[in-house]
């Protein structure tokens, strides 16, 4: 059945809440300790039915998932009493293990739906003010991942797919006036190359309905629309003739585009044409789908590389950064949706969690024996600062170290606006260096703009710290979108060398206790294999992210990336 949803009403509930927002943290944590405070994990901690902040933080230690992954392994092994919460589990999300290197499990359950709907509706309700959408679809670039059953017979499968499997998310969609392009076969078809091309042809065939392009990270629309450069003669062909290419082997994928398609050569010698009339792809997106009010996706934290591009496919078109939020569940909304993504921050929501902030410095250089600082609540954070976020939530997670480092910038009324910096744990460190991925994003950044003077630009990066050589020095791979001269890239590798200014980089730099930076060019096509490999492991290409820094530990896609690798350089910035 199709909800009632009324934009204004949502707004009106947020800036209550947001007025309110010291009063409902108390109030949420209540019924969190209340409904779950007779779980195993809970009474361990000897709360005693209290249930107000000042206990709560006194009594119950602050934790990673490391801490917490026993006792969710055995409610995924089928252990049915109250471990980590009152109700039972009865579904595991994992999260996209792009970030941490390996899958984790956390639970999933009714009230982390009902969040993502309740930020789904928030975040719509404000772009919809900016950008009244009309009734129409929604290019939605989203893939379910492989689901499995554990041990104990729980659903288990990454946070979206749970999200697009709940009846709930389609109404919302409805509701919204964006259902997806795609039938269901193609967002939960086994085979992600073929879900795209199939993404991609429903596109064209409602392209005049289309009202929004989006996916979950930006990663995924560039991803697309790099992939229709290569196949769009085929697109044109399968709408010319009406009959899906041979490419599309699932039945059932198959079966549901094939009744969509009917011979149609007036849209394909119109499609053809605009895209004759491109010069370099530029406003693609913006070309083939002329009813677009904006693009939709999560553009911050590590999408912001793909920004250039992604405005480049996009032309005119607005670009509204979403909302952030993990698999272990949601902050904050973007309740200023007309602002560019390098800008945008997240109105927390006081109501779907608890949250706690640890201050952090942001002098990366200080020392270690430094005692952590006390965690703050939501309403006591100061503009300006830096915080990572510890995040209780509904299903079973108590002072969870989300590992994410936010900066405050203002308020929305009593609730913070945070700005994300980047990932707690540093990437790159030999000795007494600190680089974090955002030092390495801006050093990519500077190094790319001597690239762009070229007109050529970096599709994908990542890094390496490589100590088999004495000293240890940085490794930084690059793939890029065509042939550079060698003075060039080794501009470009002294110019990422001279980029990181973390003092204790500079001086290990100077004094050779960390070797000279290098720059290794890796084949066309490498970071494709590296999402393949990521997807084969059960990661769903909505969620994906590509690791920043790949560590010895990741030895295939150590190997991924080595195998491809064409040329190489030494920096001589020192
Ligand atoms: P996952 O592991 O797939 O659940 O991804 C969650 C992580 O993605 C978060 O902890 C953040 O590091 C990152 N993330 C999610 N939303 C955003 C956002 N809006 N901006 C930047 N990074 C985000």
């Amino acid at each position: 059945m199709e909800e009632n949803f009324d934009p204004d009403a949502v707004i009106e509930e947020f800036e209550d809440m947001s007025i309110n927002a010291g009063k409902v943290q108390r109030e949420v944590l209540k019924k969190i300790l209340e409904e779950n405070g007779e779980s195993e994990y809970l009474n361990r901690w000897g709360l005693d039915g209290r249930t107000d902040p000042d206990s709560f933080t006194a009594c119950v230690p602050l934790v990673t998932h490391q801490d917490l992954a026993p006792y969710i392994q055995r409610i995924a092994d089928g252990e049915t009493q109250s471990i980590l919460t009152g109700k039972p589990i009865t579904t595991i999300s994992l999260s996209s293990g792009t970030t941490q290197g390996k899958p984790k499990f956390v639970p999933f359950n009714d009230e982390l739906m009902e969040s993502t709907m309740q930020i789904y509706k928030t975040s719509f309700a404000f772009r919809n003010r900016e950008y009244p959408i009309e009734n129409g679809k929604a290019l939605q670039f989203i893939y379910s991942s492989k689901q499995f059953k554990t041990k104990g017979g729980l659903a288990a499968g990454t946070a979206t797919t749970n999200v697009y499997r709940n009846p709930q998310f389609k109404n919302t969609m409805r509701a919204m006036q964006t259902p997806c392009c795609s039938p269901d076969e193609v967002i939960f078809g086994p085979d992600f190359h073929q879900s795209l091309y199939c993404h991609l042809l429903c596109g064209l065939i409602f392209r005049e309905e289309v009202q929004v392009v989006s996916s979950t990270f930006a990663h995924s629309i560039i991803h697309a629309f790099r992939t229709f450069e290569q196949v769009w003669e085929e697109l044109v062909a399968d709408i010319r003739e009406g009959s899906l290419s041979n490419r599309i082997t699932v039945p059932s994928i198959r079966l549901a585009v094939s009744k969509l398609l009917r011979p149609d050569p007036l849209a394909a010698d119109a499609i053809f044409d605009k895209i004759s009339r491109l010069n370099d792809w530029n406003g693609l997106i913006q070309e083939l789908f002329p009813n677009t009010k904006y693009i939709y996706g999560i553009m911050t934290g590590s999408m912001e590389p793909y920004l250039k591009k992604l405005r480049h496919y996009a032309g005119q078109l607005p670009l509204a950064s979403a909302d952030y939020g993990s698999s272990e569940g949601w902050i904050g909304v973007n309740v200023k949706p007309k602002l560019p993504p390098e800008l945008v921050t997240f109105a927390v929501l006081p109501n779907i969690g608890y949250f706690e902030f640890i201050p952090v410095k942001d002098d990366t250089n200080c020392p270690e024996q430094e005692i952590e600082p006390q965690p703050v609540g939501l309403t006591e954070v100061k503009v300006g600062e830096n915080y990572e976020i510890i995040l209780t939530n509904f299903a079973g997670l108590y002072r969870y170290r989300l590992g994410d480092l936010v900066k405050v910038t203002g308020f929305h009324n009593s609730t913070p606006e945070l700005q994300f910096v980047c990932r707690r744990n540093l990437l790159l460190t030999i000795n007494i260096d600190k680089n974090s991925e955002k030092d390495l994003q801006l050093a990519v950044e500077a190094a790319a703009k001597l690239l762009s003077e070229e007109k050529l630009e970096i599709i994908d990066f990542t890094s390496h710290v490589d100590t088999s050589t004495d000293p240890g020095h940085y490794v930084v791979f690059w793939e890029i979108s065509g042939e550079v001269n060698d003075e060039i890239l080794k501009e470009c590798c002294n110019c990422l060398d001279r980029s990181f200014l973390d003092a204790g980089y500079v001086s290990s730099r100077k004094v050779n206790t960390i070797g000279a930076l290098e720059l290794r060019i890796v084949k066309g096509g490498t970071f494709h294999k590296i999402l393949d490999h990521f997807v084969g492991l059960g990661a769903a290409v909505s969620q994906f992210k590509t690791p920043r820094c790949v560590g010895e530990n990741n030895g295939t896609l150590l190997q991924i990336l080595s195998n491809n690798v064409v040329k190489s350089y030494f920096s001589t910035a020192y």
